[in-house]
């Protein structure tokens, strides 16, 4: 059987105080909650759109019978992706963990290896690594976009650093310049994890075409979703084409039943790339929606002391897949879990951010803590809050109007 980890939050010591309470329980409050589609009397934190072709297509698919992994859906989500992130090839798979894994796959990594990510990211930044026997190295975010610290990542390269993995965290992109340049001097592969940044871009080029390859998720919450989906984005034709082939099995085009690598079943469903070509037809809507929030939000919250707006920096186009802020318990009089459970009490849904990967039971060690402090000072402060392209400007008001009040 699988072991767990026997860590504790308390093991963590004087930095335990840093990890999250549990999740407040919503409560729904009737007739309160300006209330627009779906998902009852709550604002949901993250909801999917599915109002343009979605349905359409699917039926498609089923009256057709092509549900599984061959079908005219797969290709033509593939080549919409490609187009829209300027990128030669793009290879549809199950998520946007198996999109991580099997480009790094595909790249050679493997035993023995190792590859840089930031540690203030989501499980599967590691975990991918993990699983194909590379050792996961963490680095420290930066104070003002919170994604990896370039100025960190040289002193953590070593002779077996092979790829370095930054993500564009909640839709910022990272700091490709210095991380190509990083990247070049020590002969890396860089990888980007831009599962949450459809539509970002990074000196006016889209994200998804500023590395050797990039990754995608379509989960229910992403930008552009297929319900469970991931692509890899590259111009490198090699790249695009092993990987389609270890996504499916590595079947050998000799003879079939015939392998020579070890594949995996990646494969995305005819299904899933219906849904997601239907999305793609409303794409600049998606991101502009995102967009939208972001200001709105940014308005009714600026002057509040104590509370930190997303970043938004100089040529850089974030796309807030998640609209994400940091509270100043000692400046706005309250701290990030009481306004998460006062925003609960309103059937208003949050999410604290991410637990660094440094602090996880799975790969915590001593020497660890205390060693990446703004990831460490994000998971005390940060939370994101209801961010659907389907939000409404007077649920925006409901939703400031309640962080407004708890104000000391
Ligand atoms: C969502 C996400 C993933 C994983 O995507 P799935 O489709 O859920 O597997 C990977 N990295 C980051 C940064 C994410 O936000």
């Amino acid at each position: 059987m699988i072991e767990y980890s026997s860590f504790r939050v308390e093991d963590l010591g004087p930095l335990a105080h840093i990890i999250p309470a549990p999740e407040p329980e919503l409560r729904v409050v009737m007739n309160r909650v300006p209330v627009v589609q779906g998902a009852g009397a709550i604002i949901p934190v993250c909801e999917p759109t599915l109002q343009g072709n979605e349905e359409k297509y699917v039926v498609e698919c089923v009256r057709s019978n092509w549900i599984s992994s061959a079908g005219k859906f797969i290709p033509r989500f593939e080549e919409m992706f490609a187009a829209f992130c300027g990128t030669k090839h793009a290879v549809a798979c199950t998520s946007g963990t198996s999109a991580l894994q099997l480009a790094l796959v595909t790249l050679g990594i493997g035993p023995g290896d190792e590859v840089i990510i930031p540690t203030f990211t989501m499980i599967a930044s590691a975990n991918t690594v993990r699983h194909c026997g590379a050792t996961p190295v963490f680095v420290d975010a930066e104070p003002v976009t919170w994604n990896i610290d370039p100025t960190k990542i040289e002193a953590a390269i070593t002779p077996r650093t092979k790829a370095i993995v930054p993500v564009h965290t909640y839709g910022h992109p990272a700091d490709m310049d210095a991380i190509t340049a990083i990247a070049r001097r020590h002969d890396l592969v860089v990888v980007e994890d831009a599962a949450e940044a459809h539509g970002a871009q990074y000196k006016g080029r889209p994200t998804g075409s500023l590395a050797r390859a990039g990754c995608f998720s379509f989960y229910a919450n992403k930008i552009v979703t297929t319900g469970e989906g991931g692509m890899i984005t590259t111009d490198d034709a090699e790249l695009a084409d092993k990987a389609r082939n270890i996504r499916d099995h590595a079947f050998s085009k000799e003879r079939h039943f015939w392998h020579r690598a070890p594949g995996h079943n990646f494969r995305m469903t005819n299904l899933q790339a219906a849904i997601g070509v239907a999305q793609m037809e409303r794409v600049d809507w998606l991101v502009a929606r995102r967009i939208e929030n972001a200001m709105a939000y940014n308005a009714r919250l600026r002057d509040l002391p104590g509370i930190t707006l997303p970043p938004a920096t100089d040529g850089v186009k974030n796309v807030y897949w998640m609209y994400s802020i940091l509270v100043d318990e000692a400046a706005f009089g309250r701290g990030r879990d009481d306004i998460r459970r006062h925003l609960a009490d309103n059937a208003i849904e949050t999410r604290s951010f991410f637990v660094p990967m440094h602090l996880q039971p799975l790969y915590v060690r001593p020497e660890y803590l205390g060693r990446f402090p703004v990831a460490e000072m994000l998971c005390a402060r940060g939370f994101y809050l209801p961010s659907s392209a389907s939000l409404t400007e007077q649920q925006i008001d409901f939703v400031c109007a309640r962080i407004r009040e708890l104000r000391r």
